[in-house]
């Protein structure tokens, strides 16, 4: 038997690690961190775009956290199927989840669910090789394609969607999705913006990239990026962040067209309000409302329509509008946040508005699809802090068997093809193997059974 705090995590993307490193600094703590996927680092591995080799330098961090002696990561475990809610309370003191916002937001106009209309998040999880996404297809016989949404999941799709052959395969892109993207006829691709280059959600250094590109051009309509008065008050109350944003795309609105393969379009003042079928029930268009901006009764900047309306003949729709988590068992959901309801990290009854003892999240799933990366690291602090906050009053869960060892073998008896974090190292290294004759940084394995097959059994 041990006195240590054991904290289980579920999920293993970055909140998940930056919390497992703020538990493991308090002395004698234990972490077993339960991941779905034979695969740890979650978005970093499925979501950051395979030409962003370097914001995937993250995981040598992560790595020191699973080197600790008081970690350990049980991998191809899913809650719910291999591992109860009520199991885990029987082990540990705290679960603190980290599961992340695995589905999008609906656009809510019709034709979204006609054959050639995605959602980008699938696209890019595709792309990525996560095994869930293998088999999607995604049409690519066609010359003009629609993103709706200009946040900069919306740039990656766009940026991925105007590369070439020569620039995708040196990647860890998907091999399926290098050899579907080399035969790519789509030549126009258009990012619609339903408010001005002020509101933007993309970042500057993203949306930047999107005018160096060598086998596209970026046009832009002078008359889309002129600023209103409602946006002139913003930017001026804005980061200096905002009105280089701003420039950048100001500069792409002068550019003369250099005669590149692919254009893509950068369009503001322009929403969806409805996604054309041919007769074959195919995307054929998409019918777009032109907006001005008001200010809301909050006092916030949206789109209103003007009452004009265009139709841009498309034959792939993405939409790209937000992750949304999605309820977790047993635990109370914000159904209009797509969060699990919190303080703070502390997940709260939702009938007393108390919190749940011993339950927590961090990430995604407690504040909704926003931030980049490093974000987490603070939000998951944050959660730590209330955890051990918890154990200084003890209000944690007081678990009838909290012993290391025999957790483990309860898990092996549920899921005995579990993923150790040796197990992944191993998994990891045969990936990067396979791309070294290439020169690439790693060929993904797409499978949950090509994984598990590629770690040596005992
Ligand atoms: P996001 O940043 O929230 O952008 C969503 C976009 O969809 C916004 O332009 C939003 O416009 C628009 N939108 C929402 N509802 C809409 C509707 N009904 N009709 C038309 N447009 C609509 O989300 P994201 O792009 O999925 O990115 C998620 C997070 O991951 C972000 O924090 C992002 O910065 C981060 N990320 C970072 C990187 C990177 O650092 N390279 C790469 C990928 C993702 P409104 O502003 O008008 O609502």
């Amino acid at each position: 038997m041990t006195t240590a705090l054991r904290v289980a995590i579920v999920g293993s993307g970055p909140a998940a690690f930056y919390a497992a490193e703020a538990v493991l600094k308090q002395p004698g703590a234990e972490v077993d961190m339960i991941e779905r996927l034979p695969t740890p680092y979650g978005l970093v591995r499925g979501g950051v775009a395979p030409d962003h080799q370097k914001i995937k330098s993250v995981i040598a961090t992560y790595e020191k956290v699973a080197a600790h002696a008081g970690f350990r990561f049980f991998g191809n475990v899913e809650l719910g199927r291999d591992v109860t809610v009520e199991e885990l309370e029987s082990y540990f003191n705290a679960i603190l989840y980290a599961t992340g916002a695995p589905s999008d937001r609906r656009l809510g106009v019709p034709g979204e669910d006609l054959a050639g209309s995605h959602s980008a998040t699938e696209f890019v999880a595709w792309y990525n090789a996560h095994p869930d996404f293998r088999d999607r297809t995604f049409d690519l016989d066609v010359e003009r394609v629609a993103i709706v949404g200009v946040g900069n999941v919306a740039v990656d799709v766009a940026r991925i969607l105007c590369l070439a052959p020569d620039e995708l395969r040196p990647t860890d892109m998907a091999d399926h999705a290098i050899e579907a993207l080399s035969r790519s006829r789509v030549r126009e691709i258009w990012l619609l913006g339903r408010r001005g280059p002020v509101q933007a959600a993309f970042t500057t250094v993203e949306v930047r990239e999107l005018g160096e590109l060598a086998n596209a051009e970026v046009v832009v309509r002078p008359e889309e990026v002129e600023i209103d008065p409602l946006s002139a008050e913003e930017m001026a109350a804005a980061r200096a962040v905002v009105r280089t944003k701003v420039e950048i795309v100001q500069e792409f609105s002068r550019r003369v067209p250099a005669g590149k393969p692919r254009r893509l379009h950068l369009r503001f003042f322009v929403a969806p309000i409805e996604i054309v079928g041919d007769e074959r029930g195919r995307v054929a268009a998409i019918r777009l409302a032109r907006n001005r901006l008001e200010r809301d009764e909050s006092g916030a900047i949206v789109a209103r329509p003007t009452g004009e309306v265009e139709e841009l003949p498309v034959g792939l729709v993405f939409r790209s509008v937000g992750y949304r988590g999605v309820p977790l068992p047993g635990l109370p959901f914000d159904e209009r946040r797509g969060v699990v309801l919190n303080d703070k990290g502390r997940v709260l009854d939702p009938a007393t508005r108390a919190p749940r003892r011993g339950h927590y999240v961090s990430g995604w799933i407690k504040r909704g699809p926003t931030g980049v990366i490093g974000n987490n690291k603070a939000d998951s602090v944050e959660t730590v802090n209330g955890l051990v906050e918890d154990v200084a009053s003890g209000s944690l869960l007081a678990p009838a068997n909290p012993d290391r060892a025999a957790f483990e073998t309860f898990l092996r008896q549920r899921q005995p093809r579990l993923v150790t974090f040796a197990d992944w190292k191993a998994l990891d290294h045969v990936e990067v193997e396979r791309g070294r004759p290439q020169g690439r940084p790693r060929v993904k394995l797409c499978t949950i059974e090509e994984m598990l097959a590629a770690i040596p059994r005992d």
